[in-house]
């Protein structure tokens, strides 16, 4: 099933095991079997990008927006801009668009044809947001994927789900939490989670 994500340079088959991944698993197992890499040392690593640091950078955006209505206003016309305002530009960023979560609609992203992911804002994408079924799930049934995630929104907010390609990639802009008046945008980006940005979770929940 070959398509034109810009950043794929090669045609293959979207299957669980593409080209690059098998050569990076190739690597990897020469490495650890020469005992020069020590597999657990390099999924922790994998996990600080994905989780903490890559991440950071989209709470200080958040946090932002909560705090500055002009910086909302900006990130909402034109989110490439704004954020590279705050310094997050680059590859995976080029083309971005905001989603303001409301109380009538929460907005929730995937890409259904591989992995396109904000690397500017939220550093390497887990694994489950790779994985076939959310990629297709989160079309089909998002809010049994919501749940799974432990998000119960109300019967009355739509939920949309956005697509995502190399060409245009999206940060959602989760809701401030309620009891958090006066709070700086420091103490706000603590409350940001990885997946508040993704739409697979709240602002202030556990992810
Ligand atoms: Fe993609």
């Amino acid at each position: 099933m070959p398509h034109d994500h810009a950043d794929h340079d090669h045609t293959h088959d979207h299957s669980d095991l593409d080209d690059m991944t098998a050569r990076v698993m190739a690597m990897e197992k020469l490495l650890v079997d020469k005992g020069l890499v020590d597999p657990a040392a390099l999924d922790a690593i994998v996990e600080t990008y994905e989780e903490k640091i890559g991440p950071r950078n989209g709470a200080k955006v958040v946090a932002r927006a909560w705090t500055d209505p002009d910086f909302a206003a900006a990130l909402k016309d034109d989110a490439t801009t704004a954020i590279a305002t705050l310094g997050f530009s680059g590859r995976g960023g080029e083309h971005m668009m905001a989603l303001f979560n409301t109380p009538d609609q929460h907005n929730m992203v995937v890409c259904t044809l591989c992995s396109c992911y904000p690397w500017p804002v939220l550093g390497l994408p887990p694994v489950w947001y790779k994985s076939m079924p959310y990629r297709s799930r989160a079309i089909s049934e998002p809010r049994a994927v919501l749940a799974e995630f432990g998000v119960t929104l109300p019967e009355g907010t739509k939920i949309r789900v956005w697509d995502s390609t190399s060409e245009l990639r999206y940060l959602v802009i989760p809701m401030r939490p309620e009891g958090t008046e006066g709070w700086t945008a420091e103490q706000l980006e603590t409350l940001v989670t990885r997946d508040s940005m993704i739409g697979t979770g709240l602002a202030g929940a556990r992810p």
